[in-house]
């Protein structure tokens, strides 16, 4: 199979960072979720994640241009060989800058899968993972988040036809098979 260039969206909930895991392997590419990273860089105290914490304890988006630049950096190393994306781009203009840093090397995404879920369900999944921004203000924070600034992300790439868009409800084996029955 050739390399794989994928990015996975959808609502905060919505199982990104359980599909990564489940599809990662089969695809044979990095998962890069640029929320692990954050919080990795918040857990260890650097100027980045000084910085970040503020916007992911309210729920807000950390500013694109520190986000950007952990992104540079991975795309230059161990993704450049192909990569599965989590929870990047997160809004239009992120979306136009991944065009833009892959355009600079030549290569070109060959996915987006989009993973559809219910709000009420989301909320329900998200109340129970109990992470340190899982609380209810903040949740519903996220959702408008997603709403306002991920969502025209669709459009987006629907307009590139790159979107392959997956019923997200189901057994986390249910969706994988889904989402690689879409992608191969
Ligand atoms: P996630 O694990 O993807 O739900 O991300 C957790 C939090 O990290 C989000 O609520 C944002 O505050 C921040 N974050 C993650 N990815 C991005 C991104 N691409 N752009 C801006 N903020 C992000």
């Amino acid at each position: 199979m050739d390399v794989m260039r994928a990015v996975l969206l959808g609502p905060p909930g919505a199982g990104k960072g359980t599909q990564a895991d489940l599809i990662r392997e089969a695809l044979g590419v990095p998962h890069i979720s640029t929320g692990d990273l954050l919080r990795t860089a918040v857990r260890e105290g650097t100027d980045l994640g000084i910085q970040a914490k503020g916007y992911m304890d309210r729920g807000k988006l950390v500013p694109d241009e520190l986000v950007v630049g952990l992104i540079r950096e991975r795309l230059a190393g161990d993704a450049a060989g192909g990569f599965l994306l989590d929870g990047f781009p997160r809004n239009v203009a992120q979306g136009e800058t991944l065009e833009q840093l892959l355009q600079e090397t030549g290569v070109a995404l060959d996915h987006v899968v989009s993973l559809a879920v219910p709000d009420g369900e989301l909320i329900d999944r998200l109340l129970g993972r109990g992470r340190s921004d899982d609380t209810e203000s903040t949740i519903r924070e996220r959702l408008a988040v997603y709403e306002g600034e991920t969502a025209p992300l669709c459009e987006f790439y629907r307009d590139r036809s790159l979107l392959r868009e997956i019923d997200g409800l189901g057994t986390p084996e249910e969706i994988s098979r889904r989402i690689m029955s879409r992608v191969n």
